[in-house]
């Protein structure tokens, strides 16, 4: 054999190999080395609370504003502490980058929908096609959003279950009691196996320039965020198989950088700095990690855990949660 087809089949035989990867497992271990582990979730759930800055959260080391989150919730899985928002800081923007894997600059108003699929179209078109087991629960109405695409590909496709905004009719803001009523009843009756939830309180009285009622507000998604793990392991289905993601969608701005705490929307430290907790049953224990990651890998690290491919994601897997 001459060398010039040595080296043709040489070429062939390795794009060939990746192709068969790439159609047979997650798109992101194509030809790239991730370790091969066997997943136990399957539940996902994503808590983004909507707005709290670091300094109140992970950044004020006396955790007085966030016992739960600090002291019970994060010793239990991983807090990525160097975790940002690094598009677009405000939530629809932000919501979009988590479910979708990419930044866009997405009206807030709710006019605009994601031009990218998100994890959702991508999970119900290549693993479970029951939109009953896919949930946007969000105390914003707006948010809707998260379940379409103007992607032509996918627009008219299959879409979660939504719950959003006033009685879950996709209009005006739910006060958050009422959203996690809604939010037990229907991991009741559903089990999803692939949610997005969103708490508003935070992000509310940040607006109102109300301080104190800002600080009781992140004292209360605390509570709802342990409420809400404490439910899923003491439900005999999701008990030790749900992954629970802990998020924001932005911060706010420094003390001191245009109305602080009161707004967001730039590309201040205040706006980018975000935390990131994960818990299940496939992530270290007790580990806080240095790591670098994003917005965008949740998606990616979602698509690797449930096995389906998500192409259109600019996220990677965040290795270094995983046992
Ligand atoms: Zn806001
Ligand atoms: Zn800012």
């Amino acid at each position: 054999m001459n060398f010039k087809i040595k080296l043709f089949l040489g070429v062939f035989i390795t794009l060939l190999f990746c192709s068969f990867q790439f159609t047979n497992l997650p798109s992101q271990v194509a030809c790239k080395k991730v370790k091969e582990r066997s997943i136990k979730s399957e539940f996902i759930v994503v808590l983004v609370i909507d707005g709290p800055r670091f300094s109140e959260t992970f950044g004020d080391t006396s955790y007085s504003y966030i016992p739960n989150l600090a002291k019970d919730l994060a010793p239990q899985g991983v807090l990525v502490k160097n975790f940002k928002n690094k598009g677009v800081t405000l939530t629809n923007s932000g919501h979009t980058a988590i479910t979708t894997g990419t930044y866009q600059n997405v009206k807030n108003d709710g006019a605009e929908l994601p031009k990218n699929p998100s994890i959702f179209h991508y999970y119900l078109s290549q693993v479970n096609s029951d939109v009953s087991k896919t949930w946007v629960i969000a105390s914003k109405g707006k948010l809707d959003i998260l379940a379409q695409t103007t992607n032509k590909t996918w627009k008219d496709s299959l879409k979660p279950s939504v719950y959003c905004g006033i009685d879950g009719k996709g209009g005006g803001y739910a006060k958050d009691d009422k959203t996690f009523e809604a939010i037990l009843a229907l991991f009741s009756e559903h089990h999803p196996k692939l949610s997005l939830i969103n708490l508003l309180e935070v992000d509310v009285k940040g607006h109102a320039n109300d301080w104190e009622g800002y600080l009781q507000a992140i004292r209360n998604t605390d509570v709802y965020a342990k409420r809400l793990w404490d439910f899923i392991q003491s439900d005999s289905i999701l008990k030790g198989k749900t992954t629970l993601f802990i998020t924001n969608d932005h911060g706010r701005h420094k003390n001191g950088h245009k109305d602080g705490f009161v707004s967001h929307g730039d590309m201040c430290s205040g706006c980018r700095d975000i935390y990131l907790i994960a818990l299940g049953p496939d992530f270290k224990v007790n580990s806080v990690i240095d790591e670098k990651y994003e917005q965008l890998d949740l998606s990616k690290t979602i698509s690797y855990m449930f096995n389906f491919n998500m192409p259109s994601s600019k996220g990677k897997i965040m290795e270094a949660l995983f046992k």
